[in-house]
C-alpha cells in the first residue's frame, strides 16, 4: 500500500514539469567524431551529444562497449555512418535499428555521387567526410533526422545547418585554392590506407593507399614494393601518416625507397578517419579538414597560411 502511494506520488512529480521535459536537450549518440560535430552544429542547445569513437580511434576496427551499449540505450536518437564504414558494428545497428530511432547518415548520399569500393563490388568508399561537397549531404540528413526527432525545433535546426554550411562552402573555397597551388607533378598522395579517393577526385590528386579502403586488409610487401617504385620513378619526397592508423607500413616505405638512394620524408600526420582532440580546434570537422588542407598543400609545395584558413591550427604540425 505504501509503495503503491510511493509509486502514485513519483509518477505525480515526473509528470508535472511537462515543459522542463520537453525543453531538455535531445540525447544524441554518434559514433564517428564528425558525424558528433555535424549533430552539434546543427543541434546547437537543442541537443546533448555523445560521440562513441574519440581521437585515433580506427571506425573499421570499432567494436561498441558495455558503455556505449548504456549511453545507445538512454539516446532519442542514434546517428552512424553506414557504407560499412563501422564494419564490425553492422549488424548491431540493424537490430537496434528495429527498436529505436537509428539512422545511417552517409547512407542518405545520392549513390551517383559515391565511388566504389575496392573490395567488394556492391559496396562503396565509406570516406564521403573527405569532400566538403559530399559532407554537405551529411549534414542536411543530420538536420532530416534531428527534425524528426523534434519537429518543434525544426526552425533552429534549420538555420544552424544554413549557418554550417556556409562554413562547408568556405572550407572548400580554400581546399580548393590551397590544393591548386601544389605543382601539378606533385598533386601525388601516399598515405597509409585509401582513406583520400574522394579527396583526390574532388581536386585532381593522384591518391595512393598502402592499405585498401578498409584498414582491415593487411599490407602486402608487393603493394609497398610497388609504392617504393611509384616514389623513386616520380621523385615523390612526402608521405602522409594517419592519426588512426599504425604508421609501421610507412617507415617500411620510407625505408624502402632510401635503400634505392631516394629520399622520403613524412610530409606530416592527416586526419584520416578520426579528428584531433576534444575541444580543440582540430578536433571539429572544419578544423580536421583545414589541418589536413593545410598540410598537404604545404608539404608538396604549396604556399599556405602556418595556421590554415582560420588562423587556428595549432603550430608545428
Ligand atoms: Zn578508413
Amino acid at each position: 500500500m505504501i509503495r503503491r502511494s510511493f509509486l502514485a506520488a513519483l509518477a505525480f512529480a515526473v509528470a508535472l514539469p511537462l515543459t522542463a521535459w520537453a525543453e531538455a536537450p535531445l540525447k544524441v549518440v554518434a559514433t564517428t567524431g564528425m558525424i558528433a560535430d555535424a549533430a552539434r552544429q546543427v543541434g546547437g542547445d537543442q541537443v546533448e551529444v555523445k560521440g562513441l569513437m574519440g581521437p585515433g580511434v580506427d571506425p573499421h576496427a570499432y567494436r561498441q562497449t558495455r558503455s556505449d551499449i548504456v549511453a545507445m540505450t538512454r539516446a532519442d536518437l542514434i546517428l552512424w555512418h553506414g557504407l560499412y564504414l563501422e564494419a564490425q558494428m553492422e549488424d548491431f545497428f540493424h537490430d537496434l535499428g528495429r527498436k529505436r530511432a537509428v539512422v545511417a547518415v552517409a547512407e542518405g548520399i545520392d549513390t551517383s555521387k559515391l565511388r566504389a569500393h575496392d573490395d567488394y563490388a556492391d559496396k562503396y568508399d565509406p570516406h564521403v567526410w573527405m569532400s566538403p561537397a559530399l559532407w554537405r549531404d551529411v549534414v542536411v540528413e543530420v538536420q532530416e533526422a534531428l527534425t524528426e526527432a523534434r519537429p518543434d525545433a525544426a526552425d533552429i535546426f534549420a538555420a544552424n545547418a544554413q549557418a554550417h554550411l556556409a562554413e562547408i562552402d568556405q572550407l572548400e573555397g580554400y581546399a580548393a585554392q590551397a590544393l591548386a597551388s601544389v605543382p601539378e607533378s606533385n598533386r601525388v598522395l601516399v598515405t597509409a590506407h585509401d582513406a583520400f579517393g574522394y579527396f583526390g577526385a574532388a581536386y585532381g590528386y593522384e591518391v595512393m593507399g598502402i592499405q585498401g579502403i578498409s584498414t582491415q586488409s593487411e599490407a602486402g610487401l608487393n603493394r609497398i614494393g610497388e609504392l617504393v617504385d611509384t616514389l623513386v620513378d616520380q621523385q615523390l619526397t612526402a608521405v602522409f601518416v594517419e592519426s588512426s592508423v599504425s604508421d609501421r607500413s610507412m617507415r617500411a616505405l620510407i625505408e624502402g625507397a632510401a635503400a634505392k638512394g631516394h629520399d622520403v620524408g613524412v610530409g606530416g600526420e592527416l586526419y584520416s578517419d578520426a579528428m584531433g582532440e576534444p575541444g580543440t580546434y582540430e578536433g571539429t570537422y572544419i578544423g580536421m579538414l583545414d589541418h589536413n588542407i593545410t598540410v598537404i598543400a604545404g608539404a608538396l609545395g604549396a604556399e599556405v597560411p602556418d595556421r590554415g584558413m582560420n588562423g587556428k591550427l595549432s603550430a608545428g604540425f
